[in-house]
């Protein structure tokens, strides 16, 4: 299919466009059934089909497939896309054989047949892109049959995998400079979603790509709402979020450790929510299994650590969950940024504490690292304390982190912007909080954790308090004023400030070099209020707790509800008949606008988005048929849709399980 240009829906077109032009656009109607091309696609495609090499910097759901994909169509020859993700080749060139595209893949997970037969296909010139893993291009075996074949475009997927800083630098990468040097007049295309300026810079240098032209879309995810609530009770905030907020939808909770991943699971499975576990520590089979069952069903919930989701391109992830707090932005972007792809409404919902702080603090105090690699990794955290403690916009301060500022107002959907926090004077509160912490340190030598500094402010004689004397201080209950989970919102607001650290095995706090300012009153301390109730602000309307609140759903008029749910089921068929994930069918947005626009003819069909020439030819009677088999088409004026009331959880009990700190957080080697 390769180079073949316009269709009859191309007839017309505007005279002004180049060839290159022309075909790309004819491709992305005829082919994938999209009308437009969104943000920088156009000027990348047009560059890549022109023979040039660029470095094309988008965020998760941004649309980096088209970007080699349109041109391995357009050119000559075979695309070959490099990418580590061999779990997920196959899924991807089945979606790409649904829409008639000729595909194939070679990894390690073949016979000799297979990739016999893959060979043969791409030598007769059958393919229009090949996947292929890293490693295979370190062999001659490889690079040999690829001299033997027609290239049109290397594509390097996940590029960011070549950055030894970055935080998934897999080693195979750097030998893929070997592309520019072999076929130097075949244009290479590196993507990533992964954003500082650095990693863009190492991606040029290491892959050898001085000539390329850099794109850097906007990072902005408008459809996704960013929340970061107070940690009271994790498992149970997690439960209502997901009952109210989410019920019967797919997404991922992300945990540190493997044991919380298994005991969320477990939790959420209990309590009727589906959910299965992911992390490093099961074998591979079972690992593989529910990363399937993620893909292949709807609404599973996937409990896992950062070992799951790099290029899981499930589009109808309708939330993200963080129970514990990521270790870098980067990676608080990469993870909550797997939601949504479909454009739709979706949810990055993150549970953060005290007691996070303190552990990531331990981490990286008795992390192997050199004195280097604990200050990267500070930075790191230091970042993302300012993100969960900032009382502006989180979208603003996530898009200026990747320096990204002009894409910044107030952004309307996250939880700062809908519900704006309070913040108070804490100067004084500050000041006795660091004032505790020297006595106890000067006066009798000792430190303590956050717990006991809290139970001497709050003058509460516990057994502690007593077996140390401690209600003899000076400072004992002149913090009385203030609840607990204000004073831990003061401790976590010092620690994020830099006004307050904490120390060793037990998570003592100490004072830093900045702390003296406050106590000699040349600086004040603004906190930010803690809310009395957590806003859950994408609550929809209806009375509560009887709504099936899957957000695909909810944003549909009523009437229409019956159609998309006829259509999903449809789809499920066809997915089950053909093993394949039901997105690969069609995209949840593709049934919400079938269900809205009624088509009853193929040609009407054919117009929707997502709608392209084989799957018209495939699925448009079936389709028609699930239409014409309801009660006609609906009424012409769609109800209005249904407002969104907030609705709250309770005040939570304030006592947070302090962190398990036997337990062991999955390796990570991204600092
Ligand atoms: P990325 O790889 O950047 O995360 P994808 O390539 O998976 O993103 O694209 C994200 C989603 O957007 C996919 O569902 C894709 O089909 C859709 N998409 C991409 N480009 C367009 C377009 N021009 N018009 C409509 N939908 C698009
Ligand atoms: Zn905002």
């Amino acid at each position: 299919m390769s180079g073949t240009g316009g269709t009859g829906a191309m007839t017309g077109a505007d005279t002004t466009m180049t060839q290159g032009d022309s075909e790309a656009l004819a491709t992305l109607h005829r082919v994938f059934g999209y009308d437009a091309f969104r943000g920088e696609q156009e000027a990348i495609i047009e560059h890549v089909v022109a023979g040039g090499d660029a470095v094309v910097l988008m965020p998760t759901g941004g649309g980096k497939s088209l970007c080699y994909q349109i041109p391995a169509l357009v050119r000559p020859g075979t695309g070959v896309v490099v990418s580590p993700l061999i779990a997920l080749m196959q899924d991807q060139v089945d979606a790409l054989r649904a829409l008639g595209v000729r595909a194939g893949f070679m990894n390690s997970t073949q016979d000799f047949d297979e990739r016999r037969m893959v060979e043969a296909e791409l030598l007769a010139g059958e393919l229009d892109v090949l996947y292929l893993a890293p490693e295979r291009l370190r062999l001659d075996t490889t690079l040999n049959l690829l001299s033997r074949a027609k290239i049109s475009v290397f594509a390097v997927d996940e590029a960011h995998c070549v950055a030894q800083w970055g935080h998934d630098f897999r080693p195979d990468y750097l030998a893929l400079s070997v592309l520019g040097e072999r076929w130097p007049d075949v244009p290479r295309i590196a993507l990533t979603a992964t954003a500082t300026r650095a990693t863009h810079q190492e991606i040029t240098q290491r892959l050898g790509m001085p000539k390329a032209r850099h794109f850097e879309a906007s990072f902005d995810r408008p459809n996704i709402q960013y929340r970061i609530v107070g940690k009271a009770d994790p498992k149970k905030q997690l439960l209502s979020f997901l009952r109210e907020e989410h019920a019967g939808d797919a997404g991922i909770v992300y945990c540190l450790s493997r044991n919380s991943v298994e005991k969320t699971a477990e939790f959420l499975s209990r309590n009727g929510i589906e959910a299965v576990p992911y992390h490093a520590g099961l074998d591979a089979g079972t690992r593989a299994a529910h990363q399937s069952r993620f893909l292949r069903e709807e609404g599973l919930v996937v409990v896992a650590t950062i070992a799951f989701g790099m290029g899981i391109d499930k589009p109808d992830v309708r939330f993200v969950a963080h129970l514990d707090l990521p270790k870098s932005v980067e990676g608080y972007y990469q993870e909550t940024g797997r939601a949504g792809r479909d454009g739709l409404p979706s949810t990055a919902w993150m549970a953060y504490g005290l007691q996070d702080v303190v552990q990531q603090r331990k981490l990286i105090q008795g992390s192997e690292g050199d004195e280097a690699f604990r200050r990267r990794a500070a930075a790191h955290l230091d970042a993302m304390l300012a993100l969960c403690e900032t009382a502006q916009c989180r979208r603003s301060q996530l898009l200026a982190y990747f320096g990204q500022e002009q894409h910044t107002p107030a952004c309307g959907n996250c939880d700062t912007c809908l519900t704006p926090p309070d913040t108070w004077d804490g100067t004084v509160a500050a000041q006795k909080l660091l004032s505790t912490v020297v006595r106890l340190q000067r006066e009798r030598g000792q430190k303590f954790g956050a717990g006991q500094i809290i139970d001497i402010l709050m003058g509460r004689r516990t057994a502690k308090v007593i077996q140390f004397d401690h209600d003899q201080l000076s400072v004992f209950g002149i913090g009385e004023d203030l609840s607990e989970p204000e004073w831990r919102g003061a401790v976590r607001q010092l620690l994020a400030q830099g006004l307050l650290a904490v120390e060793g095995e037990y998570g003592t706090l100490v004072l830093t070099e900045t702390s003296g300012e406050v106590l000699r009153r040349e600086r004040e301390v603004p906190l930010r209020k803690e809310p009395k109730r957590q806003a859950a602000p994408r609550s929809s309307s209806g009375a509560k707790g009887e709504r099936k609140a899957k957000a695909a759903v909810a944003e549909l008029p009523p009437e229409l509800v019956p159609a998309f749910e006829a259509l999903r089921s449809w789809r499920a068929e066809q997915a089950r008949e053909q093993g394949v994930p039901a997105y690969v069918i069609f995209h949840d947005a593709t049934l919400r606008e079938i269900a809205t626009v009624w088509p009853t003819s193929v040609a009407g069909l054919g117009g929707i988005g997502g709608v392209g020439e084989k799957k018209l030819a495939t699925y448009g009677e079936g389709v028609l048929e699930v239409l014409a088999s309801l009660d006609g088409a609906p009424g012409e004026t769609p109800a209005p849709s249904s407002g969104r009331a907030p609705a709250s959880t309770a005040d939570q009990a304030p006592d947070p399980d302090w962190p398990e700190l036997s337990e062991e957080p999955e390796p990570e080697d991204w600092m």
